[in-house]
């Protein structure tokens, strides 16, 4: 049975969910293409009705939602509450700002008058992740929900129980069933689904490997695909930073949800002249964190979001180390029950080794010492990965000059790669393609009509 809630602070199964059959996919993709009929007439208002008793519902019930995201992947209690406040928030943005993304749009061609016209496209389905099971949830169905289309999710078969919570959460804000539908298909099973010609277009956060399944499937159905994948962010430091400001927007960068983040710091790139401080100072704040149930306010330091997370993070690290990276601080299991694992700082880090290239998705960082800031720049841009970044300098002019040469969707200056509701997000290279958020994301999933008159 692979849908399960299994409490990653101590690996016991909590409960465990039967994989929908195919004739229960298939009345669920039927019933969605009815509600889509009805839904996109449905005015704007009527829309956002919903959507704001949505995400009221959610903030009268966040001790529970939260509660359930800590059980099912072991977020630090406190950051699941704020991870409820924020989705609720994007819900809540989107109900009010929806209607203006969808204005027409007036042209000025040679001949003719003519405008762009913008409409939903049916039935999408959005594969999500585990890491954050509402947020992600929130920045893929509030958008599209608001222009009018309709939405399949299937999420992370680690967190069942959050993927029914807001299932039930749309009935019971006054949904049409078949507007936001939870399906539990396991991710080998996804792909079958995408040909499905009532599925207009699909949606995925996730790892590459899925990302390339996802993106394979959907291109053979010939639909369009947005795919939000992992990253390996550089956190570059220039020597006129405020070094005790960019440490503490380090240990938040890489630490906040246990390093579990595909915009999380990962890469340290600091410049020689301030990288004795930053190093001394970054490995003194990650030393001694608390260990213990997410659930305790006091804990600082919770598991990984399951056993396998753990195994995999510490054998990146092994064969990192074994290629010749050094420890700085942790790198081991912590000897406990759960998927913990010590925060750790690797350095002396090379081309060829597994820190160098792959995504570490946990509480290890890759600290690097560059000559300055073009040797930063290049090492930033060295990597498969194209998704966040940010740049430490006293220097405004400085920070967006290094942000415009580095590689990626999004550069945060003196400050980690962040998300709010009215900003895209999205990635390059082997993060992905696509944005969600904001009104690029918003028009990902629209038919952009031109309607033209003599
Ligand atoms: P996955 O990519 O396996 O899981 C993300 C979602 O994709 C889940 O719903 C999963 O379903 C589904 N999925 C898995 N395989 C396929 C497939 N072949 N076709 C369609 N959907 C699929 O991530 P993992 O949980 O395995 O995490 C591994 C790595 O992925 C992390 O270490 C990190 O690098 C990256 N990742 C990045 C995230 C981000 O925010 N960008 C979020 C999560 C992971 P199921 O659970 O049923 O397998």
């Amino acid at each position: 049975m692979s849908i399960q809630t299994i409490n990653p602070f101590n690996n016991k199964v909590v409960k465990s969910f039967e994989e929908m059959t195919p004739a229960v996919i298939n009345a669920a993709i039927a019933q969605a293409e009815n509600t889509f009929e009805t839904w996109r007439k449905r005015p704007f208002s009527g829309k956002a009705e919903i959507l704001h008793r949505v995400a009221q519902i959610m903030r009268e019930r966040s001790d529970q939602l939260s509660a359930l995201i800590t059980l099912e992947m072991g977020k630090l209690y406190v950051q699941s509450e704020g991870e409820i406040a924020l989705s609720a928030d994007i819900i809540d943005y989107y109900a009010t700002n929806g209607e203006k993304f969808l204005a027409d749009e007036k042209l000025n061609p040679e001949y003719g008058e003519a405008y762009i016209k913008k409409s939903p496209i049916g039935v999408l389905l959005g594969v999500e992740p585990w890491n954050f099971p509402f947020y992600q949830v929130a920045r893929f169905a509030a958008p599209n929900i608001m222009i009018g289309n309709v939405v399949l999710v299937k999420h992370a078969s680690n967190v069942p129980q959050c993927a029914q919570a807001i299932e039930d959460i749309f009935l019971e804000a006054g949904a049409p069933k078949g507007l936001y539908t939870n399906l539990f298909i396991s991710g080998g099973n996804v792909s079958a689904y995408i040909s499905d010609e009532r599925i207009k277009g699909v949606s995925l956060t996730g790892s590459e490997l899925a990302g390339v399944s996802l993106a394979a499937a959907a291109g053979k159905a010939l639909k369009k695909s947005v795919l939000e994948l992992g990253g390996s962010d550089a956190f570059i430091v220039l020597e006129d930073a405020d070094i005790d400001q960019a440490v503490a927007w380090a240990v938040i960068g890489r630490m906040n949800n246990t390093g579990q983040c595909c915009v999380a710091a990962k890469r340290f790139i600091v410049v020689d002249a301030v990288a004795d401080e930053f190093l001394t100072k970054f490995k003194a704040k990650l030393t001694g964190l608390k260990v213990g149930d997410p659930m305790d306010s006091d804990t600082q330091l919770g598991p990984l979001s399951s056993e396998g997370a753990a195994v995999q993070l510490a054998d990146q690290v092994q064969r990192s180390v074994d290629a010749g990276a050094k420890l700085i601080l942790g790198g081991k299991r912590i000897d406990r029950a759960g998927a913990f694992i010590e925060a750790t700082i690797l350095t002396d880090i090379k081309p060829g080794m597994a820190a160098y290239h792959e995504e570490l998705f946990g509480p290890v960082a890759s600290f690097y010492r560059v000559k300055d800031e073009a040797e930063a720049i290049k090492l930033a841009n060295d990597s498969p990965f194209g998704l966040g970044g940010s740049v430490f300098t006293a220097d405004k002019k400085r920070g967006e000059d290094v942000a415009a040469l580095i590689d990626t969707g999004m550069v945060f200056i003196n400050h980690p790669t962040w998300t709010q509701p009215d900003l895209p997000f999205g990635g390059t290279k082997r993060s992905g393609y696509g944005r969600e958020l904001s009104r690029l994301g918003v028009e990902e999933f629209v038919n952009k009509k031109l309607i033209r008159f003599s």
